[in-house]
């Protein structure tokens, strides 16, 4: 057979940093001890509680056939009440809300619910990539909306002209943000919500940050905050961040009916549901998370006092941002982000992800991740600091 992968996936842009993973892989294979802050994964466990419910459920011979492709009831309850509790955002369960493989399968899945071959989604760069190549995959041009240091890295909708908007069908949006540690207040939601009502455009917000905060006077608010937001939103929650839970794959959709029941439609056709066994375990976590992710939040401001310190020391510049598990920092004068990034691995052994990697509006910084035990994360830091 002569092999030709299908042209979607031709679509999908040259890997930039081929180069940079060779390197690694070349350390690595040395036994150089390579320290990567590249990846935005965290290294804390799952609280037992979740994991005991895991195992309880597993057992239940009913739970090992397949489950609904639109969610456990009982987990899509307890979704419901997380909403009112967290945001106070009043959902229904059976129809405002969804089950997903985690947001990273709501966000790829949402391209092929509301995109038809050549129809235009506007995506932050800049961002997580899966919102340009969801939209590639299900046959659907893109329009970049940079985000801005200037502007706390919210989209400028002043910035997208008329015939633009009037095109759009989709708005990707991620706020607590991914790469740049952003955050957004209600006001610029309710612009978002009054542009979308406009233009008729369906705003997916991307919430996987939403409990990864560090004010806690000024908790990162939902979409569904906005007036008239249920009309044009929808908001893809994950497990994954909240919980340390990215490889349980879990995670739901909320907001308007409509494209709600589509997705579910959607789905049924392409995977069957989220196992109840996790589903259960997701209702564990859920409805404990005020007390679940406290530790958590505990451990990551001591990692962002360490990292901060030391920038500060080097008089590297960085974002100053209260949520996200990433700071979001300036390369040095005379760097690129490419260039910086191949430093730090060549004369430090340690990773940091090149801005660019998010995207053209990402040229100029680096990303850190925090998702590191302290002790390597102070010996990462030492190694910047000896080399600048
Ligand atoms: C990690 C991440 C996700 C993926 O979440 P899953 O629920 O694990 O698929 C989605 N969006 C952003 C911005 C992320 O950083």
């Amino acid at each position: 057979m002569i092999f030709e992968e299908a042209d979607r996936l031709k679509t999908i842009p040259p890997y930039l940093f081929a180069e940079i993973d060779r390197v690694i892989n070349e350390k690595k294979a040395k036994g150089e001890d390579v320290i990567s802050l590249g990846i935005g994964d965290p290294d804390i466990a799952t609280p037992d509680l979740i994991i005991e419910e895991l195992c309880r459920e597993a057992k239940n011979p009913v739970n090992h056939r397949y489950p609904s492709s639109y969610g456990l009831k009982l987990f899509k309850e307890a979704a419901a009440n997380y909403y009112l509790r967290r945001f106070n955002v009043k959902l229904d369960p059976e129809t405002e809300i969804i089950t997903i493989w985690g947001s990273k399968e709501g966000i790829a899945n949402i391209a092929y619910t509301v995109i038809n071959p050549g129809d235009m989604a506007l995506v932050p760069d800049p961002g997580y990539l899966v919102y340009k190549l969801g939209t590639l995959f299900a046959g659907g041009t893109y329009h970049i909306m940079p985000l801005r240091q200037k502007d706390d890295f919210l989209v400028n909708l002043d910035e997208i002209d008329t015939g633009i908007a009037k095109k759009a069908k989709i708005m990707h949006l991620n706020y607590p943000n991914n790469p740049t540690s952003s955050t957004c207040s209600n006001s610029f939601f309710e612009k978002v919500s009054q542009f979308a009502n406009k233009y008729n455009i369906l705003v997916c917000h991307d919430n996987a940050y939403s409990d990864v905060y560090f004010d806690p006077g000024n908790k990162p608010v939902s979409f569904f905050n906005a007036a008239e937001s249920k009309e044009v939103g929808l908001e893809f929650n994950s497990l994954s961040k909240t919980f340390n839970m990215t490889g349980w794959r879990i995670g739901f959709a909320a907001g308007n009916r409509k494209v709600i029941e589509s997705l579910g439609k959607y789905k049924t056709n392409v995977d069957s549901g989220v196992f109840n066994a996790v589903q259960y375990a997701g209702v564990e976590a859920l409805n404990n998370y005020e007390n679940l992710v406290r530790p958590n939040l505990e451990v990551y401001r001591n990692r962002r006092k360490i990292i901060f310190n030391t920038l500060d020391k080097t008089g590297i510049k960085y974002y100053k941002s209260d949520a996200t598990i990433y700071i979001w920092a300036e390369v040095p004068e005379g760097h690129t982000s490419k260039s910086f990034s191949e430093l730090l691995l060549n004369k430090a052994n340690v990773v940091v992800t090149p801005g660019n990697a998010f995207g053209i509006f990402g040229e100029g910084y680096f990303r850190i991740s925090i998702t590191l035990d302290d002790a390597k994360l102070e010996e990462a830091l030492e190694r910047i600091k000896k080399i600048l």
